[in-house]
């Protein structure tokens, strides 16, 4: 069975000092939980310190971005090597910020999963197509060929490293949020293909997280829906406490 799994996304915000006290208030409130996964992603910067405070509590760090090669020349960029020994777990690749503003394509987002995985990250990979698209009835084509270009490189195990999460790009920072049965249409059509491309079983374990504009208040509606495994948050994962509400969302302790 799948577990809940939260995820925060911290973009560019938090000094070290900052993201070392939330991540000692995390530890201290999350890291008896086993139903679910826990993860949150600060800025490069933060992320060894901050693997340091939540090593062996079971909550996981990413970073929000590699370059896909190992090492070289590439002045301001950071490889996955240097990202797992900071004592990350996972990477975000393709969000659409690293998309529509610093222009990854689906090529690229590609070579990044790829680099990832070949140094023992585990990845969220981040789909989901703009206001114009789904207005034009493109919804689906535009995840199906973000999912075939972005995976192309997976062999079949390879599935079982990956988390997508579904972030409709008009929901991203907006205040508006895919209703709960806009969500599950599109998490049902990602996991009939993920059926198709990588077998029933896999398709079958793999978190598919919606992403857009999650809070508190419409959380624990959107879990609610069958495919729909977790959320990743930005804005409301910075807020401690609202972070935590949506760690909580199904639990009354
Ligand atoms: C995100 O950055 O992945 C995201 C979904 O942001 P927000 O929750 O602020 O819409």
């Amino acid at each position: 069975m799948r577990k809940p799994f939260i995820a925060g996304n911290w973009k560019m915000h938090k000094t070290v000092a900052e993201a070392v006290d939330f991540a000692k208030r995390l530890r201290e409130a999350a890291a008896r939980l086993t139903d679910r996964d826990v993860l949150i992603a600060p800025p490069f910067t933060a992320l060894y310190a901050v693997a340091e405070v939540l090593k062996g509590s079971g909550i996981h760090v990413a970073a929000q971005n590699l370059h896909e090669s190992r090492q070289g020349a590439f002045t301001g960029e950071v490889s996955g090597p240097m990202i797992a020994e900071a004592g990350c777990d996972y990477v975000l690749v393709g969000h659409s910020e690293r998309r529509t503003l610093f222009g990854e394509d689906d090529a690229l987002i590609a070579r990044k999963i790829e680099a990832a995985l070949e140094c023992g990250l585990k990845v969220i990979f981040c789909i989901g197509e703009t206001l114009q698209e789904r207005e034009a009835g493109l919804t689906a084509g535009v995840v199906e060929r973000q999912i075939k270009e972005g995976l192309k490189a997976l062999r079949n195990d390879d599935i079982k490293q990956l988390v997508i999460a579904y972030e409709p790009v008009w929901a991203i920072g907006t205040g508006k949020t895919a209703t709960p049965g806009q969500a599950e249409e599109v998490h049902a059509v990602i996991r009939t293909l993920a059926g198709r491309l990588f077998g029933e079983a896999a398709a079958d374990s793999l978190p598919i997280l919606y992403g857009g504009s999650v809070k508190p208040d419409n959380m624990a509606e959107l879990m609610a829906e069958k495919n729909v495994d977790g959320g990743l948050i930005g804005g409301a994962s910075l807020d401690f406490d609202s972070f935590f509400r949506m760690v909580m969302f199904d639990r009354k302790d």
